[in-house]
């Protein structure tokens, strides 16, 4: 069989032999080899993709948490298998209540979705509808940002403090009637610092009053008081504030979609209307996420292990004479001496993903914090290059 018979030939002489018909002088004998051929080259082309592929032995690159999800989570799981052909409206509306009462909210107060990312995306869209301006500390996480400057906003990006924390007073000074949206991430990605609850409050009062403050708390998690630090209270106290929580740091469900946010109810129905309303929501992550948003014990053990595996990190800087942000969260962000982009490429080079960013005239890694075995294979690849 030449090489020349395509794919494409290889489908129609398919279709006619299966229809009992002769194709072009072909015998069934040279389709039988052509599919041989065929497969055998889909077969090289798979393993040419899966040999250019990096071998990743420290995936430290996406502020996942290597130990979750928890047991518990996972039996949830697999015992809401059989009920897994019902659409996940009466899960939804039940998970919905429960956070609503730990959070001391009404359920019209929260939204749920899969993963915090769309309810991000929904906020970008609803708040660049008009144009106008988003304000966010920079480098922050940019994402509703992105969207919103994509759909038509424009974004104000205020510099970090000198210590790489949000700095709410020329944030709320860059504030004017153009301005549609603040935007703060406490603890801020990529730098792992946090502000102060009080000065954090006092922000979202006052600024509250004039455009809505949306505070992602995608790490609040890790912190050792995360009521304390959180700006619930506000949405309580009936600030125009939304909040965004997410089931993928802590609870281990990046791969499992869940997240929420907590806001007023205008503003929930208003965001509710422009996604799928939990359609996209799987049932069984659902049932994931309430055996695990029920368990006090399995975060406490997670942030007990990733605070280890930080220090760890820490004391391996240190010795190779790095600096790094302290951090409050699964991941830190420290000066390289190299361009950093060509600092990630080596890591990967070694099997350690990280990520890169340049901002201060000076270039960064950032990794997240893994299991110690991976913190281990990262202070190996790192004292080579460092
Ligand atoms: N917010 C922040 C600050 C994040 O760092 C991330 C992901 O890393 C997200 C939101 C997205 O979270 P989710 O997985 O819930 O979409």
């Amino acid at each position: 069989m030449s090489a020349s018979f395509t794919r494409r030939d290889w489908l129609k002489a398919g279709v006619a032999l299966t229809a009992g018909a002769a194709f072009n002088g072909i015998t069934s004998q040279q389709v039988t080899a052509a599919t041989a051929e065929f497969r055998r080259s889909r077969l090289s082309r798979e393993a040419q993709i899966a040999a250019d592929m990096p071998v990743i032995k420290a995936r430290l690159f996406a502020n996942e948490n290597p130990w979750g999800p928890s047991e518990k989570a996972k039996n949830a799981i697999i015992a809401a298998m059989n009920d897994s052909y019902m659409y996940p409206f009466m899960a939804q509306r039940q998970f919905t209540q429960i956070i609503a009462k730990e959070e001391g909210v009404t359920p019209e107060h929260v939204l749920v979705g899969a993963g915090s990312s769309e309810m991000l995306l929904a906020a970008a869209m609803y708040y660049s509808k008009k144009g106008g301006d988003i304000i966010s500390a920079d480098p922050s996480y940019d994402y509703l940002m992105e969207k919103a400057a994509e759909y038509g906003a424009n974004w104000v990006r205020v510099p970090l403090t000198k210590d790489y924390a949000h700095d709410l007073d020329a944030m709320e000074k860059r504030l004017s009637s153009n301005t549609r949206l603040m935007y703060v991430c406490n603890p801020n990605n990529p730098t792992g610092t946090i502000v102060q609850p009080e000065k954090l409050k006092s922000f979202c009062e006052a600024v509250s009053a004039k455009v809505p403050v949306f505070v992602d708390e995608a790490y609040i998690d890790y912190l050792d008081d995360p009521k304390k630090h959180s700006m619930i209270d506000c949405v309580r106290k009936g600030q125009n504030v939304i909040v965004a929580r997410t089931f993928s740091k802590v609870h281990g469900f990046a791969g499992l979609r869940i997240g929420y946010i907590i806001a007023k109810p205008e503003v929930i129905k208003a965001l509710d209307g422009l996604y799928t309303q939990g359609m996209d929501m799987s049932s069984l992550s659902i049932q994931g996420a309430l055996a695990s948003y029920q368990d006090k014990e399995f975060p406490k053990q997670v942030v007990q292990k990733t605070v280890q595996s930080r220090e760890f990190l820490y004391k391996t800087l240190k010795n190779e004479g790095y600096e790094y942000v302290p951090s409050y969260t699964n991941f830190v962000i420290f000066p390289v001496k190299m361009d950093a982009k060509k600092f990630s490429e080596e890591m990967m080079k070694r099997g350690v993903g990280v990520r890169n960013w340049q901002f201060n005239n000076k270039q960064w890694c950032r990794v997240s914090i893994g299991t110690m075995e991976q913190m281990q294979i990262f202070a190996q690849a790192f004292k080579e290059i460092s």
